[in-house]
């Protein structure tokens, strides 16, 4: 049997998602997540060729659940092929710029990186050392969702707070969800005929987390997250840019602890903070059909923070080749997508409400009208770019 396939890795603190994925083919083997890691009501689920399965797991933890998976891959015949593993990681700081080989040097810069990320990169680290035991004989690669904006310039990436917190602290914008420009950013050059090298492309990645980002021949010049996935645009549960203040007058106004307003601004802001409703885009959206001001409002403002953004990233950019939307919102709601290049339309956004319409579910497409600034959604595919690394990296 060749070995022609990538084992792709994405641990959280009580997760582990999962895919086998030929990088040549791009064909996706088998998806799953472990959940509930650290329970009694650990599980393994997973879908194989359209069908879905599960497995308890009892007691298990990381390494548990990756030995589970070794059981699942063995009886589906696929671990012959698996050639590599390669694993998404949240923070890379300053140390990485690209995707690389796990090495002890590497998971000690990766430890490094912990106080950037204290609830992700620990994760992280864990899901790579349990893969190096449970998988002995294969390679570790690592994908970092800040290494595509290392590129940015420092007028991009410095805030304008006293310099030594940068050079003595690494408090920059580092920005995330790299992974997913990188792969959305050639997709769009590719579907448009444009030359990566020579293009101007926005991104707008609206998920659960959501961001944008600037790429100007191929590389990440500006990005709206910051040291931390919290600043930026409008999230699900996340507050996106507040006035920094707002620590100071809520401990002063309501006795709020630093701990109490970060937990504001990460869980119960955003979308779901704002609307009182929920933090997913569907419920709010079907409230404001129905003829919801609030919702209609709530909208109105994570459209305005994603417009006001972007128009500032295309004077940068100096040249829009192409508005990208992407994530699960951008690649699903169109109320958004027209919401946003209707506020666009100075650029020479002209909506093709047709098109708009008949794209979701995973479909990939212009959305614009013909002679209009290009605007397209291209359901983004972090897994399969992961593979596609570390398939390089260790070939
Ligand atoms: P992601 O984090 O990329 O998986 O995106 C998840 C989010 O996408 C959910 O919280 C929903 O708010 C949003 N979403 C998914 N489908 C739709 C849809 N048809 N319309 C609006 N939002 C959607």
């Amino acid at each position: 049997m060749s070995k022609d396939s990538i084992l792709v890795i994405n641990c959280g603190s009580s997760s582990l998602k999962f895919a086998v994925i030929n990088p040549g083919t791009e064909e996706e083997k088998i998806n799953g997540i472990a959940e509930r890691l650290g329970s009694s009501e650990a599980v393994l689920r997973w879908k194989i060729n359209g069908e879905k399965g599960s497995q308890t797991l009892g007691l298990a933890a990381h390494e548990a659940a990756l030995e589970g998976l070794m059981g699942l891959l063995r009886e589906e015949g696929l671990i012959e092929g698996i050639s590599a593993i390669g694993h998404r990681v949240v923070h890379g700081g300053e140390n990485f710029s690209e995707s690389c080989l796990v090495t002890d040097e590497v998971l000690e810069a990766i430890e490094d990186c912990i106080k950037l990320a204290p609830l992700h990169n620990p994760a992280n680290l864990t899901g790579i050392r349990a893969a190096q035991k449970i998988f002995p004989g294969l390679p570790n690669a690592v994908v970092f969702d800040t290494a595509f904006h290392q590129s940015m310039p420092a007028e991009a990436y410095l805030y304008p707070i006293p310099y030594s917190l940068y050079k003595e602290q690494g408090v920059r914008r580092y920005g995330f969800h790299g992974t997913s420009y990188r792969y959305v950013g050639q997709a769009a050059a590719d579907m448009l005929g444009l030359d990566i090298n020579n293009s101007n492309i926005l991104v707008a990645h609206l998920g659960n987390g959501a961001s944008a980002c600037a790429i100007k021949n191929g590389k990440s010049i500006d990005t709206t997250m910051g040291l931390t996935p919290l600043e930026g645009l409008v999230m699900g549960t996340r507050s996106g840019d507040v006035d920094p203040n707002l620590f100071s007058f809520l401990n002063k106004t309501l006795g709020y602890s630093l701990d109490e307003t970060t937990d504001m601004l990460n869980k119960k802001s955003g979308l779901l903070g704002l609307s009182e409703m929920d933090s997913d885009c569907r419920v709010i959206e079907d409230a404001a059909v129905e003829g919801n001001e609030h919702a209609q409002l709530t909208l109105d403002v994570f459209c305005h923070v994603l417009a006001e953004k972007l128009a500032g990233f295309a004077a940068a950019m100096g040249k829009i080749d192409a508005l990208v939307f992407t994530g699960g919102i951008g690649e699903n709601s169109s109320i958004i997508r027209k919401n946003v290049i209707e506020r666009l339309s100075i650029f020479g956004f002209e909506l093709n409400e047709k098109l708009n319409d008949e794209t979701f579910r995973g479909k990939s497409g212009v959305i614009t009208q013909e002679g209009s600034t290009v605007g397209m959604v291209v359901a983004t595919n972090e897994e399969l770019m992961i593979s596609r690394d570390t398939q390089a990296l260790t070939a």
